[in-house]
Order: structure tokens, then C-alpha cells, then sequence
């Protein structure tokens, strides 16, 4: 690939970029691990046995106000230790394909940042512009995987106690909003988080 190609998709560079083309309202990348030896989860002996092959597709952060696809294909090795419980095994890219991720960290982390500002709607009307992602459906995922913040809630609660003692979205987001500005009214907390 020219450099140019590496340049704007710097962040991807652990892998070996094949192909890129443009699909309207979309970019695809298609990309494959390189052929170094790799960890078995299990008994950590590194192998650069290829027993398949299988993709994954990752979406990575927007290029050109358009939404990135990342098409990868990454290997299934086989361990070569003798009596090890797993023949074969999933490469992992940490850092760049994580387990059960749909997106790279970076494009996570970008999505994350919206989300905690805007929860609910609002982010699922700024999302599309910023070609990151066109449902609330993404947006609530997305909340929900955000961490806690660290910090304790405050002891001195508000309108909305009830609702910190049930599971879920809405509690989630209510912590997070207690922690970016403080105690919040019952109006601004009903306009503000409508995730119900
Ligand atoms: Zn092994």
C-alpha cells in the first residue's frame, strides 16, 4: 500500500493493509494480521502454525466524514506443545482487536466521550454527523459499557434517589451525570436522560 494510505490510517498500523475502496457513505479497509508468531492463551508458546483462517469486522474512526469499516483477517493457530488442552487458538491484536469488540479502541473511545456528554437521543442525533453511528441502539450500548466513574456518589441525593437503587441503564447514567454536574433538578435530569 502507498504511503499515503499508511498515513491515514496510521492507527491500524499493527496490521498489513490490503485494499481500500469507497462505498458511498463508506470507506472499507481490508486487512490481515502479520505472519509473526503469536501466544497460545494457555501454555503461552508462541506459534506461527496457520490452522484457518476467519475475519472480523471492525468498525474504526470516521476518515473523510465518512464511517470506516475494517475487514480483517486473522488466523486460527495450532499450538505445538505436546499435551496442551488447546490444539488451536484465535490470534489477539491487544490494542487494536479486542475480544468481542465491534470497534477499535480508538473509535470506542471517540464513541464513548460523545455518549457520556450527550447521553441517550441527544447522542443519537449527533452521532450521524459525526459519522460514528446512526441509532440510539448504539448510543445505549455504548453507555452501557462505560465504566463507573471511580469517584463515590455524593451521600446527599436528590428527586431521583429511587432511582439510583434499581439495576441499569438509567441509574448508570444518572451517576455519571451526578458526577459531571453535581445535583442536578428533576427537570434537567427528565430532559437530559431519556433513555426510558
Ligand atoms: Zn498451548
Amino acid at each position: 500500500m502507498n504511503e499515503l494510505v499508511q498515513i491515514v490510517f496510521n492507527g491500524l498500523s499493527p496490521l498489513i493493509i490490503d485494499d481500500v475502496s469507497s462505498e458511498d457513505a463508506r470507506i472499507r479497509v481490508r486487512a490481515r494480521t502479520p505472519a509473526t508468531p503469536a501466544p497460545c492463551p494457555v501454555c503461552g508458546t508462541e506459534s506461527a502454525r496457520v490452522h484457518g483462517y476467519g475475519e472480523r469486522t471492525l468498525a474504526d474512526v470516521p476518515v473523510d466524514a465518512r464511517r470506516v469499516v475494517v475487514i480483517v483477517r486473522i488466523r486460527r493457530l495450532a499450538c505445538a506443545t505436546r499435551g496442551c488442552t488447546r490444539q488451536t487458538f484465535r490470534e489477539q491484536l491487544p490494542g487494536l482487536l479486542e475480544r468481542h469488540q465491534r470497534r477499535t479502541p480508538r473509535m470506542a473511545a471517540q464513541l464513548g466521550s460523545v455518549v457520556r456528554e450527550l447521553t441517550g437521543r441527544a447522542s443519537a442525533r449527533v452521532l450521524p454527523f459525526l459519522a460514528m453511528g446512526a441509532s440510539t441502539n448504539t448510543a445505549l450500548r455504548a453507555l452501557r459499557r462505560l465504566a463507573l466513574p471511580a469517584r463515590p456518589v455524593p451521600r446527599v441525593l436528590g428527586v431521583d434517589d429511587f432511582a439510583l437503587r434499581t439495576e441499569g441503564v438509567n441509574t448508570r447514567t444518572k451517576m455519571i451525570h451526578r458526577q459531571m454536574y453535581g445535583r442536578a433538578g428533576f427537570p434537567l435530569l427528565r430532559h437530559r436522560i431519556l433513555l426510558g
